[in-house]
């Protein structure tokens, strides 16, 4: 084959293609160096002398649909300087050490990824699944690990479930970036361990930091970075409300024994969790209402449900502080168990809770990437090695679709 096709394909310009084959759906070059070494690349010697050779498969770029294999004959030199010992095979400028295909051919397979699963590129490739993710290890090993801790101030740390339930991950992310820059096995305190320590060792200082109201993160937080400011943040908080209601509802619905108002209950578990100012249809609100008007104590929690998020609408922190206390005290006062209780957490956890307003931080971004790691758990083949797992984590911000994994 001519020269020219074999750089301008396949970027092969120090070798030439010797023989081609055509085996089945495969093509098979041949090729070798076009110069031999004439140089000790050790002593610099001018007397090199061949020492035997071996042929190498490597994968490369498909073309006209057929896969690619160059097959190349690699040279061993030795050199007869008797002082020097060098004894090895030539370099092979297209691809890395022991690796089974080129450079060329990982840059597509990773183009690829970008919106293929593992298993959609290995297909049309016609190369193992293992080879793909091999590939795909590599590049984000290069690009994503360690990630990078630099500039660092504040982290927002969240955990998720690996599989059913049982295996636990928890994840910290730098708010700035919306990259995850930790990623630790388990939950709590023993989680975050290896994380603090890396903050040490590269002398960042953290100054903010969003968790939800976990007695763990905030144990773990005051001990390791005691000065950052620690928030609790709107999201959170207002999902724990909404559990409290969700089983105020329940509660009042296994108590009610007229079988009208038990229906008028049942259908409103959606419409008690919406945000009242999202409900238009008509129909909906005064299902609401009505369910609403016969039952006090579920008023009384949807009512303060609504009113929670007043806490982050003020204009300052005094006046938001007014707001949550006028909270606690109705809590209290409504008598329904779930809301005292709730109360008690809010006055527990005021100043983390308060504090958002020295920094606006939340944890919204990691809650999207809670999302996004669900999404991408669904197809989740290629998770079952840690390692992988992981370097995808790390990868996250920079992935456009998250279900092409497995
Ligand atoms: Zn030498």
């Amino acid at each position: 084959m001519n020269s020219s096709f074999l750089y301008h394909a396949w970027g092969l310009y120090t070798h030439k293609c010797t023989r081609e084959e055509y085996k089945g759906n495969t093509i098979i070059l041949h090729v070798e160096a076009k110069d031999r070494e004439k140089e000790c690349p050790k002593c610099g010697h001018r007397h090199l002398v061949k020492n035997g050779f071996r042929i190498r498969d490597f994968i490369g770029l498909p073309i006209g649909g057929k896969k690619v294999i160059i097959r190349m004959k690699v040279q061993r030199y030795q050199c007869k300087n008797k002082d020097c010992d060098y004894d090895r095979q030539e370099k092979i400028p297209f691809a890395t050490g022991s690796c089974g295909y080129t450079h060329r051919f990982a840059k597509y397979v990773v183009d690829l990824l970008r919106g293929m699963t593992l298993k959609d590129a290995a297909n049309l490739l016609g190369v193992s699944w293992d080879t793909i993710k091999e590939i795909h290890t590599h590049h984000l090993e290069n690009h994503y690990a360690p990630p990078s801790l630099e500039g660092v101030e504040s982290i927002g740390i969240d955990e998720f479930a690996v599989r059913k339930g049982h295996v636990y991950k928890t994840i910290v992310v730098d708010l700035k970036s919306g990259r995850i820059i930790y990623v630790g096995d388990g939950k709590g305190t023993d989680a975050l361990e290896g994380f603090w320590k890396r903050i040490g060792w590269k002398g960042i200082d953290i100054k903010y930091v969003a968790t939800d109201l976990s007695a763990a993160f905030i144990s773990s937080v005051y001990e390791n970075c005691p000065n950052a400011v620690h928030v609790f943040d709107h999201f959170h908080v207002v999902k724990l409300m909404n559990e409290k209601l969700d089983e105020i509802r329940r509660v009042q619905y296994n108590m009610e024994k007229d079988i009208n108002k038990r229906k008028v209950l049942k259908g409103t578990r959606y419409l008690l969790l919406s945000n009242g100012e999202d409900i238009f249809d008509k129909e909906y609100k005064t299902r609401l209402d009505n369910a609403l008007d016969m039952n006090k104590p579920l008023s009384q929690a949807y009512y303060l449900k609504e009113q929670l998020r007043e806490i982050w609408t003020r204009i300052n922190k005094e006046e938001a502080e007014k707001v949550m206390l006028d909270w606690i005290r109705q809590a209290q006062e409504s008598k329904v168990q779930q809301l005292v209780k709730m109360a008690a957490t809010i006055m527990a956890h005021r100043t983390g809770i308060l504090a958002w307003y020295d920094c606006h931080i939340s944890t919204g971004k990691v809650e999207g990437i809670n999302n996004k790691i669900k999404v991408m758990k669904r197809t989740a083949y290629g998770f079952r090695d840690e390692h992988y797992f992981k370097l995808r984590l790390y990868a996250l911000h920079d992935c456009r679709i998250t279900r092409n994994v497995g």
